[in-house]
């Protein structure tokens, strides 16, 4: 599993509760992009999921939903699904509960006023969120995690590397992440073209989480 160096050696019961992958049984894929909106990169993924008629899953960040409001009523218009990513990209393990929740309302609010919409779908930021963080979150929110870590962000990593690993680790109801990110947006740019039309060739549908 790639995403086994996030995750704590022993992990705890809880992370049982947590959605890693979808069904092995039908032939789709989940492709979910993290930490918008951005202008630059967002609007890019948009266009290269439009052209191949695909849809992906949006875990915002509150305060860009702010700044660009616009760009995150384009990301719902086109029939994406939007999930709550905190309002300031919170590190759960370095934050009380009581702040750390706190912020998942108020990325909440604002994609309430902006979207008019109450996502059930959240992801936590780093993919870092304690024990008790996980039992406050679970009963509003689904703890949308992934099986396939592009690694997008990882400057040592070439777009190449990047593209392959992600290729030979996608599989029938995988979860795929990707950010749409100032930091990630060069890699992004370079792999995503290539790894839509890849999944396409290989028969799979997309959904939305
Ligand atoms: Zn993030």
């Amino acid at each position: 599993m790639v995403w086994m160096h996030h995750v704590p050696a022993v992990i705890p019961k809880v992370f049982d509760k947590f959605i890693w992958n979808k069904t092995r049984d039908e032939k789709t894929i989940y492709l979910t992009f993290d930490d918008g909106p951005v202008p630059g990169i967002t609007d890019f993924v948009l266009n290269e999921l439009a052209k191949r008629d695909m849809k992906a899953t949006f875990f915002m960040v509150g305060a860009n939903v702010e700044k660009h409001p616009s760009l995150a009523k384009e990301v719902q218009q086109a029939g994406n699904g939007i999930g709550n990513h905190t309002f300031h990209h919170l590190d759960g393990y370095r934050n009380s509960d009581a702040l750390y929740l706190e912020d998942i309302e108020k990325c909440q609010q604002i994609l309430q006023e902006t979207l008019d919409i109450n996502p059930v779908n959240f992801r936590p930021p780093y993919g870092k969120i304690s024990k008790s963080q996980s039992k406050l979150v679970l009963p509003k929110y689904q703890i949308i995690m992934w099986d396939v870590l592009s690694g997008d962000y990882d400057p040592d990593q070439s777009a190449e590397k990047c593209l392959s690993k992600t290729k030979q680790y996608s599989k029938n109801g995988s979860i795929i992440l990707f950010h749409d990110q100032q930091k990630t947006e060069r890699i992004v740019k370079k792999v995503l073209p290539e790894y839509l039309d890849f999944i396409l060739d290989k028969g799979f549908q997309t959904a939305v989480l």
